[in-house]
């Protein structure tokens, strides 16, 4: 097992984290920024180590500091949980270059899906089904432009190979507007990805969200833990996720998860992955991959028993798979909604200090935070402070555990979005299932 893991990021993941290394008997070093000073796992690591001020690119993404940390402390592992630096091709490759493990696959394999199109390209190669589009980047060329998306039917999206986090994509519904549309897309996606680069799909109307999370070994072996549902967004941030994706077709889940785990052992994939698609009318179209851990994880857990952070540092030790795929069974249903300090009107970031803090227990619920009374939320991070996760033998009975936990969750001081939460797993449409990547968005804007 590895003997040292420096765990770089902050909050809930953090923790989650530590709490793994700390059952495998691994060291942990803890880091954090001048603004961080009250995390709650700082106290429980072996270590603690300052890397920096506030602000995220002097702390958590200044990448020397990180490294300077692991020296000093003599770690052997570097973990970068999600977000920050966990996508980050240049610094998976620096971790290792210093003699760390890198708890992630390899810095290849992070630019290869980093890219979207070459992502799209390697997915196309290994049989994984993609939206069908511009096959490579969009030419600058008007009239192959023009005819290409004559070709995919409008409407399109128009997408930057270096996007992310839902920015750097527009929708063109008629022709007229192609031409400029990329060329707005191409300025915008070199000014903020460094990367002009933009491809063309179909638009997708009335897509789900599902993806499917994955562990491979980069030894030839790989399995998957089912899928999620993530349609639940809003602005293209998931607000609640379940598992598995209720009333998907059978045939289309088998084949969509087979497609997944060989296309991991085709490339040689290393660690926890997600492949995201979208799905519509029985049908999986890939979107992008996801090299890392996400925040959604905890519902795949639980439905699998399987614990995606310790297999992590398992596979970073350098060890095989120690199951295979048929012993992974689904049990039950699992849902996670993630709570935020936010205005609950405007979603504008709310941070300040807790004044009382009560998790809510009992059977089947699980709470992945590191909030306790009197921590102050600040102001320079996301604003997720914690995830409720439920599991039930079915969606109803994970559901109504769900709606217990909401009721009894205490956060006092901050604003937070737990209303909405309690509105949702009573909404009709959600508890029925299957809601589409638009649905959180239309119920918002009919209660304005
Ligand atoms: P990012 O990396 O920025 O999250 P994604 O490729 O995952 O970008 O897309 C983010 C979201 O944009 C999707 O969850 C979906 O809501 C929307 N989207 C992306 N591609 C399409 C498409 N072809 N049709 C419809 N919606 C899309």
């Amino acid at each position: 097992m590895l003997e040292k893991v420096l765990i770089a990021n902050r909050g809930e993941i953090a923790l989650r984290i530590l709490r793994a290394c700390k059952e495998l008997g691994i060291k942990t070093v803890a880091v954090y920024s001048k603004a961080d000073k009250e995390l709650m796992h700082l106290g429980l690591a072996d270590e603690s180590v300052c890397i920096g001020p506030g602000p995220a690119n002097l702390s958590y993404l200044h990448i020397p500091a990180i490294i300077a940390a692991a020296e000093v402390t003599g770690a052997t592992a570097i973990h970068p949980g999600y977000g920050f630096l966990a996508e980050n091709a240049d610094f998976a490759e620096q971790v290792e270059k210093s003699g760390f493990a890198f708890i992630g696959p390899t810095a290849e394999t992070i630019r290869l899906m980093g890219d979207k199109v070459s992502a799209k390209h390697a997915m196309i190669a290994t049989g994984v089904p993609t939206v069908p589009g511009s096959d490579g980047p969009l030419p600058e060329d008007e009239e192959e432009a023009l005819r290409i998306g004559r070709e995919v039917g409008y409407p399109v999206i128009i997408k930057a190979a270096g996007g992310g986090g839902g920015r750097g994509m527009r929708v063109v519904h008629k022709e007229e507007d192609l031409i400029a549309s990329a060329k707005l897309t191409r300025t915008e996606a070199g000014a903020a990805f460094g990367n002009p680069m933009v491809y063309l799909e179909k638009f997708l109307t009335n897509p789900r969200h599902v993806e499917v999370q994955v562990l491979s070994d980069g030894q030839g072996q790989a399995i998957h833990l089912g899928d999620r549902d993530c349609s639940l967004q809003r602005r293209h941030q998931k607000v609640l996720e379940e598992a598995p994706a209720p009333g998907i077709d059978e045939a289309a889940r088998e084949e969509v998860l087979a497609r997944c785990v060989k296309a991991c052992i085709e490339i040689g994939y290393r660690g926890a992955g997600t492949f995201e698609f979208l799905y519509e009318n029985g049908r999986f179209y890939f979107i992008e991959m996801n090299t890392r851990v996400q925040v959604e994880h905890p519902v795949s857990e639980m439905v699998t028993g399987i614990d995606i952070v310790k297999e992590m540092l398992s596979i970073a030790a350098g060890n095989k798979l120690s199951f295979t795929q048929d012993d992974v069974v689904i049990r039950g249903h699992s849902l996670e909604c993630r709570i935020n300090a936010e205005d609950p009107k405007s979603f504008i970031p709310s941070p300040g200090t807790v004044k009382h803090f009560h998790a809510p227990g009992g059977n089947g619920v699980r709470v992945d935070s590191h909030l306790y009374s009197g921590y102050a939320v600040p102001p320079n991070y996301d604003s997720l402070i914690g995830k409720l996760i439920t599991w039930g033998k079915d969606r109803d009975e994970a559901m109504a555990r769900m709606r217990n936990a909401l009721d009894e969750i205490i956060v006092d001081g901050i604003k937070t979005n737990i209303a909405l939460h309690r509105d949702l797993v009573r909404d009709e449409g959600f508890c029925k299932g299957g809601v589409n990547i638009h649905y959180l968005e239309h119920k918002l804007a009919s209660q304005k």
